[in-house]
C-alpha cells in the first residue's frame, strides 16, 4: 500500500515500482489530469513541443513467426505481398518531397537471404532518393548480430524491437512455445542493437489478457534498466482469426468499457514513461487511434513526441492488418499528412519537418 498522494509522487526525481503501480492505477479524473499535465511539462522541459514524423512503410506481410495475437502471423490466411524496390523508391521519394525527416521500414519477420538482401536494397534506395537526408528506423524483428551490423553500416540508425511484455509467463501465454518465440532472445537482440550503436527502441502491448499493472510497472523499469532511447507501445487490439481472439472475447476485452480502459492505460503508460525516463522519444502509435479517434492527440498531450503516419501505398494497406479496425486503410499518404498535421496543431504542438528528431537520451548517453 502506498501512503503517498499523486502530487508527492509526481514531484519525486526517482520512482519505485510501488510508485509506478500507484500511478498506473489512478482512477479519478483529477488525478489522471495531474499525471498528464506533469508528463507534458516534462516533455517541454527535456525535449520541446516539436513532434517528428516517421513515415511508416509496411513493405511485406510474409512472416515466419506465429504470435498468437497478430493478424499477419504465419498461420493466418491473408494474401501475402512483398513490395518492389520501385515501390520503396516511390514512398520514400514522397516522404522526402513532403519534408518528412525519417521513414520507418516495417514488415513481417523473415531471416532468409532474399529478405536480408531486399532490406539492404531498400535501405540503400531510401538513402539514394533523399541524398542521405531521410533518417531510417527499422522494425524488422529478431535478426543475427551480423545482419543488424550490415543494416547499420548501410546507415539505418534506429531500431524498434518491442519486447511485447517482460513477464515470462505472460510472454509464453501469447506466443507459441518454441525457440523461435523466446523472450530471452529478444532481450539479447536489444543488447546487440545497442552494442552496434543504434538508437534502440522497445515497447509493450498494453491491456493483454491477464496482464496486470504490476507487470506493466516491471516493463517500465526494464526500459530504464536497459537504458532504452525510444519507446513504441500501444494498446493490445483484438484480431479476428487469431488464437488470442477467443480468449480476449471471453474476458470481455471487446466491450466499449474495456477498450476505453486500454486506451486510458496506454496513455498512462506514455505519461509515466515520460516522467520516469524523461528524455527518450515516445511514439503515439496508430493502435491508439484504432481504439479512440482522438488517441494520437491524447498521446501527444500525455508526453509522446513521435508520430508514424502510414505512407504504405494504398493497394497494400488492407493486407497489412495486424489487428481489427486499423485506421487509415483507405487513405493516401497525402491524406495522412494533412490529417496528422491538424492533429498535432490541435494540441499546441508543432511538426519538426525535415529533421531527424533523434532521441536526446541517445545523444546524451553517447557523450558520457
Ligand atoms: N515482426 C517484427 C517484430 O516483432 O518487431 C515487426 C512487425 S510486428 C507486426 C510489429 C508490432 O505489431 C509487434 O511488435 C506488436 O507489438 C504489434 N502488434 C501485432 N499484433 C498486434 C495486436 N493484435 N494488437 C496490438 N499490437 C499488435
Amino acid at each position: 500500500m502506498n501512503n503517498k498522494n499523486v502530487s508527492t509522487i509526481l514531484n519525486q526525481s526517482t520512482f519505485s515500482k510501488e510508485d509506478i503501480v500507484f500511478l498506473l492505477d489512478l482512477s479519478s479524473d483529477n488525478d489522471i489530469d495531474l499525471l498528464f499535465k506533469k508528463a507534458y511539462e516534462v516533455k517541454l522541459q527535456h525535449l520541446s513541443n516539436e513532434a517528428y514524423f516517421r513515415g511508416l512503410i509496411e513493405f511485406s506481410n510474409y512472416c515466419i513467426k506465429d504470435c498468437l495475437y497478430c493478424g499477419i502471423r504465419k498461420s493466418s490466411e491473408v494474401k501475402r505481398f512483398l513490395m518492389s524496390i520501385d515501390d520503396i523508391s516511390k514512398m520514400s521519394t514522397w516522404a522526402f518531397n513532403n519534408n518528412y525527416g525519417s521513414v520507418t521500414l516495417q514488415s513481417g519477420e523473415r531471416t532468409d537471404k532474399d529478405f536480408i538482401e531486399f532490406s539492404n536494397q531498400a535501405i540503400k534506395e531510401i538513402k539514394k532518393v533523399s541524398n542521405d537526408a531521410l533518417g531510417i528506423t527499422l522494425c524488422l524483428g529478431e535478426q543475427s548480430y551480423d545482419v543488424y551490423q550490415k543494416w547499420f553500416d548501410l546507415k539505418a540508425h534506429r531500431y524498434l524491437l518491442r519486447i511485447e511484455t517482460t513477464n515470462e509467463q505472460l510472454y509464453k501465454s501469447i506466443h507459441p512455445n518454441d525457440s523461435l518465440h523466446s523472450l530471452n532472445n529478444r532481450i539479447d537482440c536489444l543488447k546487440s542493437l545497442k552494442k552496434i550503436g543504434y538508437q534502440v527502441g522497445t515497447g509493450v502491448m498494453i491491456g493483454l489478457p491477464n496482464q496486470t499493472t504490476d507487470m506493466l510497472a516491471d516493463d517500465i523499469l526494464f526500459f530504464k534498466k536497459m537504458d532504452i532511447d525510444m519507446i513504441g507501445m500501444g494498446p493490445f487490439i483484438l484480431s479476428k482469426d487469431t488464437p488470442l481472439y477467443d480468449k480476449a472475447i471471453s474476458l470481455g476485452l471487446d466491450s466499449t468499457e474495456a477498450k476505453k480502459y486500454r486506451t486510458l492505460l496506454s496513455l498512462k503508460m506514455i505519461a509515466i514513461c515520460r516522467i520516469v525516463l524523461k528524455d527518450v522519444n515516445i511514439a503515439a502509435t496508430t493502435a491508439l487511434q484504432a481504439l479512440d479517434p482522438l488517441g494520437r492527440e491524447k498521446g501527444l498531450k500525455a508526453g509522446a513526441n513521435i508520430l508514424m503516419p502510414i505512407i504504405t501505398l494504398p493497394k497494400f494497406r488492407k493486407d497489412y492488418q495486424l489487428y481489427d479496425d486499423k485506421p487509415c486503410l483507405d487513405d493516401t499518404a497525402d491524406h495522412c499528412k494533412v490529417c496528422l498535421s491538424s492533429r498535432v496543431h490541435s494540441v499546441g504542438d508543432v511538426i519538426g519537418f525535415n529533421k531527424w528528431g533523434d532521441s536526446p537520451h541517445f545523444k546524451k548517453r553517447n557523450l558520457l
